[in-house]
């Protein structure tokens, strides 16, 4: 849900697949792999929802990017799958380890 709230908010002005007003688009192979970026940003905002950085940030959420059993713990905490949780931390904390 929070990924088509984000289609519908970016989103808004590119032509509708609906006579209601909004677009629906459907998860699929081609979403899941973020190719366009229409869906790398309805990803990223969903996931911005979801799992918030400063919530993460709170809770030393950097210190998993090593550690599976933390991912796992916060997965179950922010209520995400762990793929889901995974790619956030990488998302926001990845570069912070060439450090
Ligand atoms: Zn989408």
């Amino acid at each position: 849900m929070a990924h088509e709230f984000g289609h519908f908010l970016l989103h808004h002005d590119l032509q509708s697949h609906t006579d209601v007003g909004f677009r629906v688009n459907y998860r699929d192979r081609k979403s899941s792999e973020a190719t366009d970026i229409e869906e790398i940003e309805a990803n990223f905002f969903a996931a911005s929802i979801l799992m918030p950085r400063p919530f993460l940030d709170r809770m030393n959420a950097f210190e998993a990017l090593t550690d599976d059993d933390q991912v796992n713990r916060l997965a179950e905490i922010f209520d995400v799958s762990v793929h889901a949780m995974s790619l956030r931390l990488a998302n926001e904390y990845s570069y912070q380890r060439s450090f």
